[in-house]
């Protein structure tokens, strides 16, 4: 089984939140910082993108502060978005899958559920999924959808040896978590399961949930999974880029 390193790249922010929009109904008086990230698996041969940041066009629309174009972060690791051959796509929030028009000839992976619900459901276009999701984002995986480069997936399923898609629901309808095989064993890019570590540490959610039970039920399910708690990373925290060995300018190297 092939050993992959994991790195965080981090594409906008600082951002304030407020306590209670990272710990789900605590800390209203808190304020804390955090970052917007996509991911790199690196293995001998392959090269796995997880999530894949926003386009500069979104990021203006949202006004994203600190914002610096995926592929432009990429390229400091000798990585070219236009050679990527894999995109998992953990969930449709915009801020996950709105730059996958960043990425031309790769094969997207996300849960088939995810993918309806976004595409098919009236709900989804009511204000609170409309506000945290983006049209072009989602046009562009419809327009691909019957070809090669769409493949949706229907609960955990291994996309290349050594890197499994778990089905993580919760934070939203089929969130997807990636089990990756590292040299400390399984570690796991939890995405928005955890915005901060300590969303998995006290065993607290946090923002946007759409099922709570099924997010708890994430938490064992991941927990299980995992050679040693420090090795499930959650999706905005600023120890992500604060806490681990820089390689490169906003790229620290996880695992
Ligand atoms: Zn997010």
């Amino acid at each position: 089984m092939p050993d992959y390193e994991i790195y965080a790249l981090k594409y906008a922010g600082p951002f304030v939140r407020t306590g209670a929009h990272l710990m789900w109904y605590q800390d209203w008086d808190k304020i804390e910082k955090i970052y917007y990230y996509f991911w790199c698996i690196k293995g001998a041969s392959e090269t796995v993108i997880v999530d894949a940041g926003v386009t500069p066009q979104l990021a203006m629309e949202r006004e994203l502060d600190g914002y610096v174009n995926p592929v432009e972060v990429l390229s400091r690791i000798n990585i070219n978005a236009d050679e990527v051959r894999h995109v998992v796509v953990t969930h449709m929030h915009f801020d996950h899958a709105g730059g996958v028009s960043l990425f031309p000839r790769a094969t997207f992976y996300v849960q088939e559920d995810e993918y309806r619900f976004w595409l098919g459901d009236p709900v989804a276009g009511r204000p609170p999924f409309k506000y945290v999701s983006d049209a072009a984002s989602i046009a562009y995986l419809a327009s691909v959808e019957g070809t090669d480069r769409l493949v949706l997936l229907e609960g955990d399923q291994q996309i290349l040896p050594g890197i499994q898609c778990l089905l993580s629901p919760g934070h939203t309808v089929a969130l997807q978590t990636v089990a990756v095989n590292t040299d400390r064993g399984t570690a796991i890019l939890g995405s928005d399961c955890a915005h901060v570590f300590r969303n998995y540490t006290e065993d607290w959610p946090s923002c946007l949930i759409v099922d709570l039970v099924g997010w708890m039920k994430t938490y064992d399910k991941l927990r299980e999974r995992v050679s040693s708690p420090d090795l499930l990373f959650p999706g905005h925290d600023r120890l992500l880029l604060e806490n681990y060995p820089e390689v490169a300018k906003d790229i620290t190297r996880l695992v």
